[in-house]
């Protein structure tokens, strides 16, 4: 797995160490020391892990032992706020750029661009393309800029080359990955040598989202893929001890969003409404956002509004809490379903009804169902501190505040999140 590992913003001699990181996995059996003589020289150190679709209530709901430890060790926020729309690729890139969806571009998991085409979380070329991510400048650039590397594991974003840089190391995105290979993989970037040693770490899994999809939040398998991230988490931690490195790094858990119940008899039929013919639609649920093919968006907006449990808006008229009006990717119009309601069509919907039965997001980011987490220990965190709820524009500067670095511009405020620091 690791001879794909590419460093494409490193010097040569570092390039050549990283081809040694097999190796380097293989002596990890050993379980040797890997703190430096001197820990004070160990620099900040951030493992970065996010919980795909790991709702804010799943904690006192499912009860998973380490999630609780470490809020107990560390700082703990009531829930993490996402932005709108509450989809997986627009809060990942927010988490690491502080900005709204309308400023860093990534306005949903599938959108148009005039120039670039069609994007989504399949078509390799535009999640690699840095065109569609270079509004922003998400950390690891900031990073760079300053000369700390970067290790990001399946992050959106992290598969581009944005601003003519890209994460010191990453792996393309492979959902079939087991968890024990991805938290090796972390284990060996920390086992580098200190000059090429990445400072930021980030971890992936989707395990809790794709159980929330299939079944619900209130399920059997969202408890059981809790528990399952949990033990993950534990591992991780275990191999920190092992190393010695447990009381050095910075650990944070968080996540995108959280899920809310859906079920096949709250669906709305976008063609029950509005010809098909007439419109164009950009990306279907529960937030639909389409063009008019002719004729102007205000007489479709008339039809479209005698549509129950969708709340529908001109893209400039979006209430300004949603941040979601400026971009030229955003469509001309913009339905959001009520939180448990879906949008199909009447033939998707006719073929494939049981996928309604379960659970989505997408939703307005203001409704607790779409709230994810966020805890935190480590040197750089307060201990035992719970924290009302903050929001994910945030974390950019918690992350600069960490390293050291100044943030490029956004929209978050270190302010708002300083009392998570030590
Ligand atoms: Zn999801």
């Amino acid at each position: 797995m690791f001879a794909s590992v590419r460093a494409v913003s490193k010097p040569p001699v570092a390039i050549r160490r990283l081809a040694g990181i097999a190796v380097v996995v293989a002596a990890l059996a050993a379980a040797a020391s890997i703190r430096p003589e001197d820990p004070s020289r160990l620099p900040p150190t951030v493992i970065l892990v996010s919980l795909d679709g790991f709702r804010a209530d799943y904690l006192e709901r499912y009860q998973p032992p380490t999630l609780l430890q470490m809020a107990e060790e560390g700082v703990r926020a009531e829930y993490l706020q996402p932005v709108f729309p509450t989809k997986t690729f627009p809060n990942h890139y927010t988490l690491v750029t502080g900005r709204y969806v309308e400023n860093h571009g990534i306005v949903a998991n599938t959108m148009h661009d005039a120039e670039l085409g069609r994007f989504s979380l399949g078509r390799r070329a535009a999640v690699t393309n840095g065109a569609w991510w270079d509004d922003a400048e998400p950390i690891w650039v900031t990073l760079h800029k300053a000369g700390v590397w970067s290790a990001m594991y399946f992050w959106p974003g992290s598969e581009a080359e944005i601003s003519g840089v890209r994460p010191a190391l990453f792996r393309p995105f492979s959902g079939s990955t087991p968890a024990e290979t991805r938290i090796a993989w972390v284990m060996a970037a920390l086992r580098m040598p200190p000059e090429d040693r990445p400072q930021l770490i980030s971890l992936y899994f989707e395990d809790v989202d794709t159980a929330g999809h299939a079944h619900g939040p209130q399920s059997d398998e969202v408890h059981a893929a809790v528990h399952s991230v949990d033990r993950y988490l534990t591992h991780l931690d275990s191999l920190l001890h092992g190393a010695d490195l447990y009381e050095d790094v910075n650990v944070i858990v968080t996540s995108d969003h959280g899920m809310a119940p859906t079920s096949s008899d709250s669906v709305v039929l976008l063609d029950n409404y509005v010809s098909l013919d007439s419109l164009s639609v950009v990306d279907w649920d529960p937030v639909v956002a389409l063009n008019p093919k002719h004729g102007n968006a205000d007489e479709l907006l008339v039809a479209l509004e005698r549509m129950p449990h969708v709340s529908f808006f001109r893209k400039e008229s979006v209430p300004a809490r949603l941040h979601y009006s400026r971009h030229h990717r955003i469509p001309s119009i913009i339905g959001i379903a009520d939180v448990g309601w879906r949008i199909s069509s009447r033939a998707y919907f006719e073929a494939n009804r049981q996928r309604f039965d379960g659970g989505t997001h997408g939703y307005d980011p203001a409704s607790p169902s779409m709230h994810g987490i966020f805890l935190a220990r480590g040197p750089a965190f307060e201990a035992g501190t719970l924290s009302a709820g903050i929001e994910s524009i945030h974390i950019y500067e918690l992350l600069c505040a960490i390293f050291g670095v100044d943030p490029a511009p956004n929209d978050g405020r270190l302010n708002a999140v300083r009392h998570l620091l030590r």
